[in-house]
């Protein structure tokens, strides 16, 4: 049997089970326990059967009762019979009694769908594996960067070769970072855990190697790897994949290198908010009046989606923590974002950047535009056309491909991008591919160059993972062409900007701004997010922060070295 169709069923026969009670006591009526069942055959088609995994099973889709009583308790139930949605946190709290539900009825879910697993592998044997052809000679195709392109053309490749290939992922850390969500880790929304996705766990066939790419031996098909205490690891490839990513560039601003937050990994986020808190700690002690508002102005440089989401979300959450600090006044708070250019948010359209810059003024945040970053020192940042005083900068105003690609025999674009052709091959070397924020490269039909996101990167790695596969079979290789889908864009308090790209008609695009895009912006990321426990994760932890205030626990040590003991402080006081 498909293996869907047989998750399928055992899902809706453990909802069955696990809903039975609640009708037979008459704790939920016919509309819900329907719902249920439908909601359980879902769960069951999105989880694969896990031997013994009882407690996570349980865990699991007790928290996905969360999501589950938002959307048919709250939405759809109340609307299919007519009644208003409760939306505000009151209304809400009118329907917690079916929280409780959703939840133990997740919980039994959860155990049921276990035990029907069980038995089913017992009677029947496991689930029918994919197809995969027969491994005749083994490729060794080397995939380098565990981001958003290295990781799908992984699985793309996983799909594409079964077992005819040994697949190897190299990367420095062990889990993708879903960076769309970064601004809600700096802002206190989500726990870091909740936007990283451990890579081991995720690819089923790919062979993980924890390790930072230090050389490549194009001649001798050789990387040379640095990690988990050893030096000068080598692994040998016939195909090798760079998907390296970008990192920040500082424009040669050496001071604003040394005393600015970068914003790109998950670590910059946790010191960030870290430091936001501490901050505040310090300003809520602090007698003088100009040293409390100097503590409690924070700048981020650049007006691009980073920054914007940024100085969003570290509005919001100052907002959110000022009642724990009673000797402060909001008055006091500025959070300032400096961009070079006239208007924020180049890539959407006038009407939606004049949108997000009138949101965010009324919420407090303040603009500088037109001005350009210069300098920075303890407690200054020099504009071009002024000083403010300020504890914190964040830097997001630029980025340049990852440094490791100048130090290769690769060929490069001015800017330190790996160039590629238009099939993402990097020409003169037959077997090396180049994708995402590290390559150049210029879409096959439009002639333009893609923009570093994470929505081209993946597509480039599908259209490499089937070049190789074309190369391997000795079919034609195909160029790369994409159209952007569309940009989203979160301002704070519950406002978006989304712009859609109308299929079909790519110079049209839908325009929606304030709490519906903001919707939007949710539903299209979380159904992004890899994986359905992160989802689970996410839409609890939303849910969660729609009745809890935001947590100001400090995680991190603050002015402690980390490992490299290269990092001075956490906190980075300018
Ligand atoms: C705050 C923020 C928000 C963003 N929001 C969006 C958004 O909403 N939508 C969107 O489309 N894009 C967004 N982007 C851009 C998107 O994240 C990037 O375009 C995308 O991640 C590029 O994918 P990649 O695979 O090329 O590189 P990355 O995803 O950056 O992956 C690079 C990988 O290489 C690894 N690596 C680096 N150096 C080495 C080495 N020497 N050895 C081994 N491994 C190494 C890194 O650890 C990482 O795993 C955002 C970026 C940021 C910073």
């Amino acid at each position: 049997m498909n293996r869907f169709i047989r998750r399928g069923f055992l899902g809706a026969l453990a909802g069955l089970a696990a809903a039975a009670p609640f009708l037979v006591l008459s704790a939920v009526g016919v509309p819900e326990f329907a719902v249920a069942i439908v909601a359980a055959s879902m769960y069951g088609v999105c989880v694969p059967p896990a031997r013994r995994a009882y407690a996570d099973g349980i865990m699991a889709a007790a928290s996905l009762g969360i999501p589950n009583w938002g959307i048919s308790s709250v939405i759809l139930l109340p609307v299919l019979s007519g009644n208003h949605m409760a939306w505000d946190a009151v209304g809400m709290q009118e329907h917690f009694a079916s929280l409780v539900g959703w939840i133990l009825f997740g919980a039994l879910l959860g155990g049921m769908l276990q035990i029907a697993s069980e038995i089913a592998e017992v009677h029947y044997g496991p689930e029918a594996a994919p197809a995969s052809p027969l491994p005749s000679k083994l490729t060794r195709i080397v995939i380098l960067g565990g981001g958003f392109g290295g990781m799908r053309a992984a699985e793309h490749l996983e799909e594409e070769l079964g077992n005819s290939a040994l697949i190897s992922l190299v990367s420095d850390t062990n889990a993708l970072l879903f960076t769309p969500m970064l601004a809600e880790v700096a802002g206190s929304s989500l726990e870091p855990s909740h936007i990283s996705v451990p890579l081991r766990s995720s690819l089923r066939r790919t062979h993980f190697v924890r390790g930072r790419v230090t050389d490549v031996d194009f001649d001798k098909r050789v990387i040379v790897l640095d990690g988990a205490g050893e030096k000068g690891r080598e692994l040998k490839y016939d195909h090798v994949i760079f998907a390296l990513g970008a990192v920040s560039n500082y424009l040669g601003l050496k001071n604003v290198e040394r005393l600015a937050f970068n914003f790109k990994t998950l670590l910059d986020a946790i010191r960030i908010r870290n430091h936001v808190i501490e901050m505040f700690e310090r300003a809520d002690r602090e007698t003088d009046p100009s040293a409390r508002r100097q503590l409690l102005t924070f700048v981020i440089a650049g007006g691009g989606f980073a920054g914007v989401e940024l100085a969003g979300a570290l509005n919001d959450f100052a907002h959110g923590i000022f009642a724990d600090y009673r000797n402060l006044n909001i008055e006091e708070l500025c959070v300032t974002l400096v961009h070079s250019r006239d208007r924020i948010l180049p890539e959407l359209s006038d009407t939606l950047a004049a949108y997000a810059l009138e949101k965010m003024k009324q919420r407090g945040v303040t603009f500088r535009l037109g001005a350009r970053l210069v300098d920075a020192q303890p407690g200054l940042v020099t504009l071009s056309d002024g000083l403010i005083s300020a504890e914190t900068l964040v830097w997001t105003a630029g980025t340049a491909p990852n440094p490791v690609i100048r130090t290769l025999a690769l060929p490069t674009t001015p800017r330190g991008a790996i160039t590629v052709d238009s099939t993402l091959a990097v020409p003169d070397r037959l077997t090396v591919w180049a994708l995402g924020d590290c390559a150049a490269v210029i879409d096959s039909e439009t002639k333009k160059p893609c923009p570093p996101t994470a929505q081209f990167a993946i597509r480039e790695a599908a259209t490499v993972a089937k070049n190789i596969c074309a190369s391997l079979k000795g079919r034609p290789a195909t160029d790369f062409h994409f159209r952007s889908l569309g940009a989203l864009c979160v301002v704070g308090h519950q406002n978006a900007c989304v712009e859609l790209t109308v299929p079909f008609a790519h110079t049209r695009s839908l325009r929606f701004s304030g709490l519906f895009a903001w919707l939007i912006w949710r539903g299209i990321y979380v159904s992004k997010l890899p994986g359905l426990e992160r989802k689970i994760r996410v839409l609890t932890a939303w849910t969660l922060e729609l009745f809890f205030p935001r947590d100001i626990s400090q995680t991190i040590e603050l002015g402690a070295k980390d490992t490299h003991g290269s990092y001075a402080a956490v906190s980075r006081n300018i």
